[in-house]
């Protein structure tokens, strides 16, 4: 084998938090997206097969499942932040993502400010809660535990805008016109797949599935499949 030891046998067990789309998500009974096609390269160079743990994102960014020995790691749409890499090891980043704002077409809401006395949706534990929060002053936010919880919020009009990630809202947007993705905040964040803190060789192997898949068109292959121009 390759050496590297995993908590299941001939498996790579992936944590994740469904849905987040394009990065994960069920299609026709089966887990798809961005991030699963990215972890595939790693299980195809470790010779096993991936296999994918649907969990709470508290679990996972804190860094309680990874140490519990839940899973050899997190791919999950998740931002590497400072206060995560206390408690887990990022791969190198793999995606480059920005919070958003996301509001009923046609609407008022094109800015944080712009929301002052009204309600915005936030996903609970994410980059774009913290966003908000310290941004936001005087906007009453409203926290959901997943993305489809949290636009559908903005559908039925029980918040007036949300938060999230740009890649999530602009493929949300397209599936769903009547919504618009009315502004983008410049966070500069970069996604990382996570290991437990201390697990190098996996994060190596990681590094060098990613590098490998950058340098031969797979990695742009899957960019373009899931992100069609
Ligand atoms: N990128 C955001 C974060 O890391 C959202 C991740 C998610 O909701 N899956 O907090």
């Amino acid at each position: 084998g390759s050496g590297i030891s995993l908590v299941a046998e001939g498996k790579l067990t992936t944590c994740t938090h469904l849905p987040y789309e394009p990065f994960q998500f069920r299609k026709d009974n089966k887990v798809v997206g961005f991030d699963v096609d990215i972890v595939d390269l790693v299980a195809k160079q470790l010779k096993v097969t991936q296999e994918i743990v649907d969990t709470p994102f508290e679990g996972i960014q804190t860094g309680e499942d990874l140490n519990a020995g839940k899973c050899d790691l997190a791919a999950a749409g998740m931002t590497i932040t400072p206060v995560r890499e206390q408690n887990l090891d990022f791969s190198a980043p793999y995606f480059d993502a920005t919070q958003a704002l996301i509001a009923k077409k046609g609407s008022p809401y094109t800015s944080l400010a712009g929301l002052k006395g009204r309600k915005l949706g936030v996903q609970q534990g994410t980059t774009g809660e913290t966003y908000a929060k310290k941004n936001g002053a005087g906007v009453e936010t409203v926290q959901f535990e997943d993305v489809a919880l949290l636009l559908t919020a903005v559908k039925t009009g029980q918040v007036d805008a949300a938060v999230n990630d740009n890649g999530v809202l602009f493929e949300y947007v397209r599936k769903n016109p009547e919504l618009a993705v009315t502004a983008e905040f410049d966070t500069g964040e970069k996604y990382g797949i996570a290991v437990r803190t201390g697990n190098t060789a996996l994060r190596e192997e990681i590094d060098k599935a990613v590098k490998a898949a950058r340098a031969d068109g797979r990695y742009e292959a899957i960019y373009t499949k899931w992100f069609p121009a």
